[in-house]
């Protein structure tokens, strides 16, 4: 790692988020002996959940375990180094890039590794904060077996709730699906979930009950109640940060939600620009966050190896 003065760093690769996916490509490339600066928020999507499920050999460790481990392994690799800031903008282009953080300091870098993730918008209804990540969550892979064979409330707006009732419907058969008030249930829809012994209410809810996180009963503004042990729900994903759109990075549409577009490696269409984990993907898991960082990780050193190599003389 060059230091052109105290505050100023110019490295290999900077990556932006130090999720599993910023992790591992700052694993991988520490091990390729490329200076790696992780620059990293430090609010990964999961960091409301005590424990975290379905990674080989890590299955139900917690969230800021996960995190300690990872670091520590990296560390070993003397030119990797973690700042913990928030980036707030990038500019320049391949080879030589700058990255400015809201501390004020800036720094160089060659390649730039957007591994930022998404952010969940809660819907807005009353005690879900106090139960999102306790007993209320989005992904039945990943949290469906810890409320298995019980009651589930699924609460979706739109045809993705539906999607969402059959995914549950995996590992319970107990389920009522509430739409909060949106009326956009067909006729159709409302005769298959009938079939499949889902009970549908779709009136608004007034509130959340839960007592130290657990979910107690769902309170509906007419004043019925209906009790139950977990819920899904289908949250708004938006990108954690603008940054890579404003970069140039091309981005899919809003269907479902709205990702960076990448080849396979995690190139964007940006030379020297690479995405990796959720910001760049619609299925989202540590396990392939992880994985994408690795591969990104790759292509970075593939083409940074390119440049060197057809310099060489
Ligand atoms: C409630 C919940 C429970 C989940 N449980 C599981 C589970 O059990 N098993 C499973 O496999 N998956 C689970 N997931 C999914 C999993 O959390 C994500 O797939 C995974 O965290 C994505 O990793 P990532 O590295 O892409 O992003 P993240 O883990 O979200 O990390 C992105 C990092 O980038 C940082 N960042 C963003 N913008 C900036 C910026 N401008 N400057 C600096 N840093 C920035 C953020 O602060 C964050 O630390 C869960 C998700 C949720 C919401």
């Amino acid at each position: 790692m060059d230091s052109q003065n105290s505050d100023v760093l110019t490295t290999d690769v900077i990556v932006i988020g130090g999720g599993p996916a910023g992790l591992s490509a700052a694993l991988v490339l520490g091990r390729a002996r490329r200076s790696v600066a992780v620059i990293d928020e430090g609010k990964p999507r999961n960091r409301v959940t005590h424990e975290s499920h379905g990674f080989l050999t890590r299955d139900s460790i917690s969230p800021n375990d996960f995190h300690q481990i990872a670091k520590e392994q990296i560390l070993k690799y003397p030119s990797v180094s973690f700042e913990s800031d928030v980036v707030s903008s990038v500019s320049g282009s391949d080879e030589k890039f700058s990255v400015a953080m809201e501390s004020g300091r800036i720094i160089y870098s060659r390649k730039i590794l957007f591994a930022t993730g998404m952010k969940d918008v809660l819907p807005d209804i009353k005690g879900l904060t106090e139960v999102y990540g306790r007993s209320a969550f989005v992904c039945p892979f990943c949290d469906g077996w810890e409320l298995r064979d019980r009651h589930i409330s699924v609460i979706g707006t739109n045809k993705m709730g539906l999607h969402l009732v059959k995914m549950v419907s995996g590992w319970t058969k107990h389920i009522t699906f509430l739409t909060n008030g949106s009326q956009f249930l067909a006729t159709e829809d409302l005769i298959d979930l009938e079939r499949h012994h889902v009970e549908t209410c779709q009136d608004s809810i007034k509130q959340i009950d839960s007592i130290e996180g657990m979910v107690q009963r769902i309170i509906f503004k007419s004043d019925t109640t209906i009790d139950c042990e977990g819920i899904f729900f289908v949250p708004k994903l938006v990108q954690a940060t603008p940054i890579p759109a404003s970069l140039g990075c091309k981005m899919t549409d809003d269907n479902p939600f709205s990702t960076i577009s990448t080849d396979p490696l995690g190139r964007t269409n940006v030379v020297g620009v690479y995405s990796a984990g959720d910001a760049a993907t619609q299925s989202h898991q540590l396990i392939q966050a992880a994985s994408s960082g690795a591969m990104a990780a790759a292509a970075i050193q593939l083409d940074l190896l390119d440049t060197e190599w057809s310099k060489a003389r």
